[in-house]
């Protein structure tokens, strides 16, 4: 008889793992689908098949990476549910990795789905009712097997056509891990992951700039916002100049040639040419401004903002040149460097940075 295969999501925390590893000690095929967004894991677009091989070799699952952003970054603008305590649309969230997932079935002949959901564990997205939302909002309704609380769910279709036994499932429920743990090394895991928040949605300090990206303030229209406008959103110094620009400094070399990699082309990229400092981007410069002078003059100051964060010759000259390209066009723009007074109300979320990968 052929192996019947499941579906499971994989956030590759603890849960999803020991979901994995519950439906294959049954004797099913399963593959998991690992979904990223710029909000979480996108890094692992780089390189997915080293993240597959080492999947694979700490826990004998078999994982594909999958990008979910252009969903995602629509779901953000109105999700049916709302959000958590930061802009996490969890329960949204999931409905929409399970619609997705639900879609790959066919393709990849499987019978059902699978996730490492716990009963109780959180509270807006794992209550009881919430589950069951999920699971009717996705269209995933008896198809889902959530197998660390398939005692305390309803029968699905995998338990009750016998494809897997309930007897064997569990009844993990609320927050504690002492279970999972000791589930864990019955598996012989134990290198396994901590429980941490990678999602920068439901990150304290993290999550306003989300917010306020969708609220409008970065002279970018909602609807036409991108991967890359997300990403250049978590690192950097930041600043929205008085023209309406949105200003992203380079504090290193690595946030410079991050910079530099996510420029599209209608930014403009400043840099001072002949010593050491920070890259910079006008976000959309070459689009957004109505107004040529006001774009003119949100460039000087921009310029003069690299010269103020870019190393100072001792006795050198007051002014410095700042190379700039904007559309197939370099110029240069001779400024000086910006007083701090001067541009401290300009300031976004100076100083907390994320991860740039
Ligand atoms: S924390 Fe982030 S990734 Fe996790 S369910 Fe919520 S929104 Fe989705």
């Amino acid at each position: 008889m052929p192996v019947r295969t499941a579906l499971a999501l994989f956030s590759g925390g603890l849960d999803s793992i020991l979901a994995c590893r519950v439906v294959a000690a049954q004797g099913i095929r399963v593959v998991a689908v690992k979904f990223v967004t710029p909000f979480f894991d996108y890094e692992l677009l780089a390189d997915p098949a080293a993240y597959r091989k080492k999947i694979f070799s700490k826990y004998g699952i078999e994982v594909f990476v999958e990008d979910l952003s252009p969903g995602y970054l629509e779901l953000l603008h109105h999700p049916c549910h709302g959000f958590g305590r930061h802009f996490n649309p969890c329960v949204d969230c999931k409905i929409l990795m399970l619609t997705r997932a639900k879609k790959m079935m066919a393709e990849l002949d499987a019978s059902f789905l699978v996730t490492g959901e716990v009963l109780g564990q959180r509270p807006m997205s794992q209550r009881r009712s919430t589950l069951r939302v999920i699971e009717r909002d996705s269209g995933s309704d008896r198809m889902l097997l959530r197998p660390l609380s398939a005692k305390l769910l309803k029968v699905t279709e995998a338990e009750e056509k016998g494809w897997v036994d309930r007897g064997k499932l569990l009844d993990f429920n609320g927050r504690g891990r002492n279970r999972q743990i000791a589930l864990a090394r019955e598996f012989g895991i134990t290198d396994f992951p901590v429980p941490s928040g990678g999602c920068i949605l439901a990150d304290l300090n993290l999550s306003p700039r989300i917010s306020r990206i969708y609220q409008g303030n970065y002279m970018v229209k909602a609807e036409e916002i991108t991967v890359e406008d997300v990403r250049l959103l978590l690192f950097g110094r930041q600043f929205r100049l008085p023209g309406g620009g949105w200003l992203i400094l380079g504090r290193n070399q690595e946030e410079n040639a991050l910079l530099s990699s996510l420029a599209q082309v209608e930014d403009a990229v400043l840099a001072v040419g002949v010593r050491p400092g920070p890259t910079a981007i006008l976000r959309r410069a070459a689009i957004c401004y109505a107004d040529d002078s006001c774009l003119q003059s949100d460039l000087r100051l921009a310029a003069s903002l690299v010269v103020r964060f870019g190393r100072q010759r001792k006795n050198g000259p007051a002014e410095t040149n700042v190379f700039f390209s904007l559309g197939l066009k370099t110029s240069v723009l001779k400024v000086s460097p910006m007083a701090d007074l001067v541009f401290q109300d300009w300031v976004l979320n100076e100083g907390q940075v994320a991860n740039p990968h």
